[in-house]
């Protein structure tokens, strides 16, 4: 049984095949869609401007994306109704991960907040790069203090 649906948070060995690879990260950001289950759903694939991301038919399909044809342009990030969809970034100075955001308000640019694991613990603190409205669902790029936390930070927090 996959190990989510006992604890019902997802762990990277239930995302196995699904994380983009250490070395595409280094090159520039890339998705990555942490969206298992069967469900009618396909706003990421048609959000996607370079078809990188395959629903097809049926529907219920989870989605399949293609690491190379990723330009991490971050379209698909906004319009997930389940929030599954995130940056990871490798290519500079300091690790980035870009997380949907749905509280206000937004953080500014250069505000340090809290960084949060799937289940919502919080691994440390980061500093927001960028802000981004897309659709009704604003985006938040961070900068992560090392690079392991890529793998594990998929929100934030403003501190209190
Ligand atoms: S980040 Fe852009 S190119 Fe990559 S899958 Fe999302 S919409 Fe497509
Ligand atoms: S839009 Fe989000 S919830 Fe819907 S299929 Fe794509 S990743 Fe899954």
């Amino acid at each position: 049984m996959a190990e989510y649906r006992r604890t019902g948070v997802l762990s990277i060995d239930d995302l196995s095949g699904r994380i983009p690879p250490r070395e595409r990260l280094q090159r520039g950001p890339c998705a990555v869609i942490e969206c298992v289950e069967e469900i009618p759903c396909n706003p990421c694939e048609e959000a996607c401007p370079v078809g990188a991301i395959h629903v097809g038919d049926p529907i219920t399909n989870p989605p399949v994306l293609e690491f190379e044809r990723c330009t991490g342009c971050g379209a698909c990030v906004g319009v997930c109704p389940g929030l599954a969809i995130f940056l990871l970034d490798l290519s500079g100075g300091r690790p980035r991960v870009t997380v949907p955001h749905e509280l206000l308000p937004v953080p500014e640019n250069g505000e340090e907040v809290e960084l949060l694991s799937r289940e919502g613990r919080v691994l440390g603190r980061g500093r927001v790069v960028r802000t981004r409205r897309a659709g009704t669902t604003w985006t938040v790029t961070v900068e992560l203090p090392t690079e392991e936390l890529v793998w594990e930070v998929r929100a934030i927090r403003r501190s209190p």
